[in-house]
């Protein structure tokens, strides 16, 4: 299959944080990628920003470390990375103070595209989205890419939002949420949307139920003081798990618009029943194979925070009135896995004696390790001795089925930030539906701090807490396995 790569229109990327770890492993990489595949116009830019005292030279060896370090080997030609570093430059700006910001307002040429990446602490966006209009550097047409956590709860978010409405447009104002960025993600909406043959067995009529599970190995250590928090709930399920059910959840748009998709994901959230405490469980890693254990990681001894959550959440719309979706992530479990996960009700009727083994349809979408899908299904056991029932997974790994296209996607950062540059927001949060996730997010956590429970420990390498083998358990259902 032929790679095809629509090249953007020029560009002039600042990127605030520019010297910050973000910038380093995702994407200063990530746009060297989209420079080899030929995505990025020749005349295009990207300015490093942050308060280190740097010149261009300084940058461009910060960049080519960089790229040395994330990029494989295969794509580092000498040349390309020497084309590539020529279009960077670097200005020493303190997103609080006032110098550097005219030296940067000297470099945006006229008659590009203007982008400023917020890659720095989510304090500091206010004091760049402000110092950007003071200086004129930001015009009508300009985009700003603001990263996450965007706000830790819902008052936070909406004093973020008013502050950026102050100075951009909702059209400008670009929320990443890297797990929209995912082939496989954008790939569900595919399945569902350009395909007959799901649609319309996408309701609770059909559908069992869903499980969403994000699992990670590693701990929190290196970042405990600010996961300490922050916490699994608003870390990974107020965002990326809610982004992941509302794309699952959503009515077909009318079209595949930014505002038409975004809207239809918002009824979703506004669907959301109040989750109640007995359909919650909070873990916390304990330590384990020679390492310590949440507690030490994060520096605090008394901490209640979760570095696991499991939930079972229930969206009150006609399609999908008693059908749960089970959401679940933590870190140090046994392997770093995620997918989602739809269970299809038994059919109605059984035609064949004893059928020993029966197991449901499943569609198994999985984000990571291998994007692919696979859809489980029941056919006839080879050979003689009557009408065995056996379970077979017609699968389609992306890297296999597209070759080398497939083994060579795009990063979640390099895919969204050329949508930044296009003017694309369909893969973007908006605010309302930021603001959404957070009033419904808000008074899960506010419980569990009124009530001062502790989260339950689970050992390192484990599949999670005890209890949360019963959220499924007590309504007949089981987790599927983590996957070695
Ligand atoms: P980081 O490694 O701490 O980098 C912060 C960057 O901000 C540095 O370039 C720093 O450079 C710059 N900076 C700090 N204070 C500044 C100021 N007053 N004015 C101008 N620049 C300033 O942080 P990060 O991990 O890259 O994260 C950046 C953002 O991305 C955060 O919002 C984070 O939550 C988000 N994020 C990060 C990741 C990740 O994997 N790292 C993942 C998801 C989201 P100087 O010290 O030179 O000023």
């Amino acid at each position: 299959m032929v790679s095809r790569v629509i090249p953007v229109d020029p560009f002039d990327l600042v990127i605030f944080g520019g010297t910050g770890d973000l910038a380093r492993r995702k994407i200063l990489p990530g746009l060297f990628r989209r420079f080899v595949a030929g995505q990025m116009p020749p005349d295009s830019r990207i300015v490093g920003a942050a308060r280190s005292d740097l010149d261009d030279a300084g940058y461009r060896a910060l960049a080519e470390a960089a790229i040395a370090e994330f990029v494989t080997e295969a794509k580092r030609d000498p040349a390309a990375i020497a084309a590539f570093l020529d279009r960077l430059r670097y200005v020493a700006i303190d997103a609080r103070g006032d110098g550097g910001w005219a030296a940067l307002g000297a470099l945006m040429r006229p008659g590009v595209v203007r982008a400023f990446y917020f890659s720095v602490a989510p304090a500091l966006f206010g004091d760049l989205a402000e110092r950007l209009h003071a200086h004129g550097i930001a015009d009508g047409a300009s985009r700003i890419v603001v990263e996450k956590p965007f706000g830790r709860d819902l008052a936070s978010a909406k004093a973020l939002n008013r502050v950026l409405a102050g100075h951009f447009a909702e059209s400008q104002i670009y929320r990443i949420d890297h797990y929209l960025g995912k082939e496989t993600v954008q790939n569900l909406m595919a399945v569902r949307f350009a395909n007959i043959l799901f649609e319309p067995i996408w309701k609770a009529q059909y559908v069992d139920h869903v499980q969403i599970t994000v699992a990670e190995t590693v701990g929190v250590e290196g970042r405990g003081a600010y996961y300490d928090t922050s916490g699994a709930m608003r870390d990974m399920v107020q965002n990326h798990m809610m982004q992941l059910l509302c794309l699952i959840a959503m009515e077909p748009p009318y079209h595949f618009d930014p505002n038409a998709v975004r809207d239809e994901k918002l009824k979703v959230i506004r669907a959301l029943d109040p989750v109640q405490p007995q359909d919650i469980v909070r873990g916390q890693y304990l330590a384990g194979g020679g390492q310590g254990g949440y507690l030490e990681h994060s520096g605090n001894p008394a901490s209640r925070t979760e570095s696991y959550v499991a939930l079972k959440v229930s969206v009150s719309n006609w399609r999908w009135k008693g059908t749960p979706f089970y959401l679940r992530t933590g870190k140090r479990l046994r392997s770093r896995y995620s997918e989602i996960a739809i269970t299809f009700k038994e059919p109605p009727h059984a035609i064949f004696d004893g059928e020993k083994g029966w197991r449901d349809n499943v569609l198994v979408i999985r984000l990571q390790p291998n994007e692919g899908m696979k859809l489980m299904v029941m056919i006839k056991e080879p050979g003689p001795g009557g009408m065995r029932l056996v379970q077979v997974p017609l699968d389609m790994s992306f890297a296999e089925a597209l070759g080398e296209e497939g083994s060579d996607m795009p990063d979640a950062y390099e895919r969204l930030i050329m949508d930044v540059i296009r003017g694309n927001q369909t893969l973007f949060m908006r605010g309302d539906e930021v603001e959404a996730a957070w009033a419904w997010a808000d008074p899960v956590i506010a419980g569990w701090e009124e009530r001062g429970t502790r989260p339950q420990g689970y050992d390192p390498g484990s599949s999670g807490p005890e209890d949360a083998l019963m959220l499924l358990h007590r309504d007949g259902r089981r987790w599927r396995e983590i996957k070695e």
